[in-house]
């Protein structure tokens, strides 16, 4: 539905208006404490149980900074590619909510830890990069629960003080496509460093996307609209697809779009103004005065830079190179790392062409069909790679080993133990095949003749019989021999 709508937004001026995106992403930081205490981080526990006294914003509490969250947004920075800034400042952002006690966040405004990287889209088409602006640290809100009590608003402080990294991409995106290979890519990066774990439904990873438009071939920008705080990559593209067309709407009857902060209605599938665009000064930013400037050093940067792993980018060039896969089947092998993980533990015993379509084909049919992670697989590494070597060795055709696999899924089941139980090894006794074919042929003396007077057709019909008489254990290639000899 909301594809067509952005093609019909495309087409309906002779293909006149591009959409420009750029995104504000909220992570939050994988840590056990907060970003200036040392509450507990743990998603879904009681409210208000992991609240201390700073994060309360009791009078005369003293925010002291986490090693270990600037350490998670150092090796993101790394992980974006991106300029590590040695020497960053703390700013008090204010701004009134009810569930921030502080009345001010503190965030990183003119001098952000991170500045400028980039994330490389694997799109159908080929690649395409993203720049980013800066990635800076913050603390997350409380969350007020405006649905337990018809007169009262209750306030769950659990996650104030939370560590965020705001990662702002420059106006790069051009499409909800685009967007959701931009965050999946995202995502799978962080999870590759263990600093996010990217779960969107626990509100993890969200964004404010902010959307303009403008003709197509045009220099300059189009006034964006932010919207904010949306959770999902579905909901992100819906309110792309609308906040598009809605400015281009206005543009062709002639007004003006506002800048403002708008909010996406899920069950409408509309945004709606929520306030006009504040602007930086809004917030009387100002270094907060209880914090030092975060000063970090050249070893301290280095010894992160030491433990990063092999990155998404890196491992796909490895795979391509080393194991001769396509750059699509590369793609899907290294989207997240425990898919790549599982993949080179089945290539370390066993056949890597195989290998790569049994996981890209059945392997993640299954999962995809019982909405399983990739380590909630129902069959091991170990037990797909002997699979495989079944197939490789000419012990079982590749239409057994279906058979099996189903058979496997029972438990994770050892192949060679099924093929064993249930006589499943494929019949490559020339002399067994050769006396199936005579059978075959001394039965269907009509369907010989047919064949001999030119009906070369006919031949997939004895390979049939064969094949049925044979419980589809004989091997395929050694039944075509013998039965263009007997024929
Ligand atoms: P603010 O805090 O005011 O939202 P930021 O610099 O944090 O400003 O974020 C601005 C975001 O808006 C960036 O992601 C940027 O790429 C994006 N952006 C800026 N101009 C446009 C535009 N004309 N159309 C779409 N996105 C834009
Ligand atoms: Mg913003």
């Amino acid at each position: 539905m909301n594809n067509n709508n952005l093609k019909y937004l495309i087409s309906r001026k002779d293909n006149q208006y591009e959409v420009v995106i750029g995104l504000e992403v909220h992570a939050q930081v994988t840590s056990q404490s907060k970003l200036f205490s040392t509450s507990a981080t743990k998603f879904g526990a009681e409210p208000n149980t992991q609240v201390s006294l700073v994060d309360a914003a009791f009078p005369g509490m003293l925010p002291v900074i986490n090693e270990f969250c600037v350490k998670q947004a150092i090796k993101t920075g790394i992980g974006l590619k991106a300029k590590i800034n040695k020497r960053s400042v703390f700013d008090r952002k204010n701004y009134f909510y009810a569930d921030l006690p502080q009345g001010y966040q503190i965030s990183q405004f003119k001098n952000p830890i991170v500045g400028e990287g980039k994330v490389i889209l694997d799109m159908p088409d080929g690649q395409k990069e993203v720049g980013i602006e800066r990635l800076h640290l913050e603390q997350d809100a409380g969350k007020s629960i405006h649905d337990l009590d018809p007169q009262n608003t209750f306030v769950d402080l659990n996650r104030s003080g939370v560590a965020l990294m705001e990662i702002v991409s420059k106006p790069d995106l051009r499409s909800p496509d685009e967007v959701n290979i931009y965050i999946k890519k995202l995502r799978s990066i962080m999870r590759y460093l263990g600093t996010c774990d990217g779960n969107m439904q626990e509100g993890s990873l969200r964004a404010d996307v902010n959307v303009s438009v403008r003709l197509k071939g045009s220099k300059k920008f189009g006034t964006r609209c932010e919207i904010k705080n949306v959770n999902s990559i579905k909901f992100m593209q819906m309110a792309i697809e609308y906040e598009a067309n809605r400015q281009v709407d206005l543009i062709e009857e002639g007004k003006t779009i506002d800048q403002e902060t708008r909010l996406f209605d899920t069950k409408k599938n509309e945004t709606r103004s929520m306030r006009s665009k504040e602007d930086a000064h809004d917030y009387r930013y100002f270094p907060d005065p209880d914090l030092l400037p975060l000063e970090v050093s050249d070893d301290f940067v280095q010894k992160l830079k030491s433990e990063i792993p092999e990155l998404p980018d890196e491992k796909k060039k490895r795979f391509i190179e080393k194991f001769n896969l396509s750059p699509y089947e590369a793609t899907i092998l290294v989207s997240d790392i425990e898919t790549s993980k599982y993949f080179e533990d089945v290539i370390n015993n066993s056949d890597t062409k195989l290998a790569t379509n049994w996981i890209i084909g059945e392997l993640f049919a299954v999962l995809n069909d019982k909405n399983l992670e990739i380590t909630k697989s129902p069959i091991s590494a170990k037990n797909l790679s002997k699979l495989i070597n079944l197939i490789k060795d000419g012990t079982i055709s590749g239409k057994i080993a279906k058979t099996i696999f189903e058979l496997m899924m029972d438990g994770d089941k050892d192949p060679q133990k099924i093929v064993e139980e249930k006589g499943l090894k494929q019949e490559s006794d020339p002399k067994a095949i050769e006396e199936i074919i005579v059978k075959v042929i001394k039965d269907n003396p009509n369907k010989v003749k047919e064949y001999k007077s030119g009906k070369d057709k006919l031949f997939g019909f004895f390979m049939g019989q064969v094949m049925k008489i044979s419980g589809g254990k004989a091997n395929p290639q050694l039944v075509n021999e013998i039965l263009k000899k007997n024929l």
